[in-house]
């Protein structure tokens, strides 16, 4: 089977003539392992006993009642992954082609630190060298994530240019990627990139939907009327809308960072910008009128970056998933609902998909159950939140 290069006009291969071979390499790889039953038992086997799979469906009755979604509210509970999020699947499965493409160093890029920490559990599952580049805004704000990555025998590469974001520790990943592509694999974290990243993220991440859709028809006997996920890159979004992208009657919403508001700075690529060509890819992007990349802004690291997917950008043009955006204040305030009635410390990437089915309860409602994915858990988030909250540990 081929794998895709482009979704629509979106996607290709933007970049240097120096790593073309290394992208050909990587396609050869996944199209022969895909399907090997050798690769897929390694792979399953880490999934079941390491990661935790699969994750279960969780109702949120409390939440319902305070939403008042009568229809049912499910979370699909990726913040039980081994490392509390999902980045974990598409970790594993990259770092076991990289191994048997004879890769000895691994690198990757982080926002969040997620990923970071996705990828270093990973490399030290393998016994492989790896190299996380983070921007240094970013570590302050997820100081805990650094100190996992480098327990773990990571090396945390800090990254001062641009904002310190994580579109500025892609460019530093790709710009050592370009240098030593013969020994070094680089795990792209999310659904972007040059092909064929976008793919192969997609599909490892794809595990989410399909486990979710035989969850709910076991539980409820039904589809969901509707599956909302949070959008940075858009790999846990995408992983769970595979699941359910050929069920029409099944309305598939991504939300994206709307950080201060339309009129003030935000990350929402698909609502508010325009094709364009960013890390190797052609998709959705905030630009300047100059066609400038635009600072990407978010409360959540993981959402803070200024491009998308190109499937999303797909779907989008094409009207199957509608995007829409929360801003930092709404996520925050869902957020703290989802601790105090549920019980459950959501990402504050999570908490933009929460923040819109609380908000956009009245149109979510009709359609059926609704299910969310809760990409990951807010343990990496709680000075942060804790500070904008007003919560603290002092007496
Ligand atoms: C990284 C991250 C995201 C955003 O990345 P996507 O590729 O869009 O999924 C969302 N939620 C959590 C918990 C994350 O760690």
């Amino acid at each position: 089977m081929s794998v895709n290069m482009r979704f629509g006009p979106y996607g290709g291969r933007y970049v240097p003539e120096t790593v073309i071979g290394a992208l050909d390499e990587l396609t050869e790889a996944y199209e022969r392992y895909r399907d090997d039953p050798d690769f897929l038992s390694e792979l399953g086997v880490l999934l079941g006993h390491y990661v935790g799979r699969p994750t279960p469906l969780y109702r949120a009755r409390r939440l319902e009642d305070a939403w008042g979604i009568g229809s049912g509210l499910w979370f699909k509970r990726e913040d039980l992954c081994h490392t509390g999020a999902h980045k974990i699947n598409n970790a594993l499965g990259q770092v076991l082609l990289a191994r048997r493409m004879g890769k000895e160093r691994i690198i990757a890029e982080t926002g969040a630190g997620q990923h970071g920490v996705a990828t270093a559990t990973a490399s030290a599952l393998m016994g492989l060298g790896c190299r996380v580049y983070m921007g240094r805004t970013d570590m302050q704000r997820q100081r805990l994530n650094v100190i996992r990555m480098r327990m773990l025998g990571a090396e945390v590469h800090p990254v001062d240019s641009g904002s310190g974001t994580l579109k500025d520790a892609t460019s530093e990943a790709i710009r050592d990627w370009v240098t030593n592509v013969d020994t070094t694999h680089y795990i792209i974290g999310s659904a972007v990139g040059p092909a064929p990243y976008p793919e192969i993220v997609a599909d490892f991440q794809s595990v989410i939907g399909i486990e979710s859709r035989a969850q709910m028809l076991e539980e409820t006997g039904r589809l969901p009327g509707s599956v909302v996920a949070c959008v940075g890159g858009g790999s846990n979004a995408i992983g769970i809308f595979r699941g359910f992208l050929d069920d029409a009657d099944v309305a598939l919403v991504g939300v994206e960072a709307g950080g201060e508001g339309p009129s003030g700075r935000h990350g929402a690529s698909l609502a508010l910008g325009r094709p364009g060509v960013l890390h190797g890819s052609y998709s959705y992007l905030l630009q300047d009128p100059d066609g400038q990349v635009a600072e990407a802004h978010s409360v959540s690291a993981g959402l803070d970056y200024p491009g998308v997917g190109p499937e999303h950008s797909h779907l989008r043009d094409i009207g199957r998933v509608t995007y829409v955006n929360a801003t930092d204040e709404a996520a925050l305030s869902a957020f703290l609902e989802c601790s105090r009635l549920e019980g459950l410390i959501p990402a504050l990437e999570t908490a933009h998909a929460l923040a819109h089915v609380r908000d956009g309860a009245a149109a979510l409602r009709d359609g059926g159950p609704v299910l969310v994915c809760l990409s990951g858990r807010g343990d990496k988030d709680v000075d942060q939140a804790g500070a904008a909250l007003g919560i603290d540990a002092s007496a």
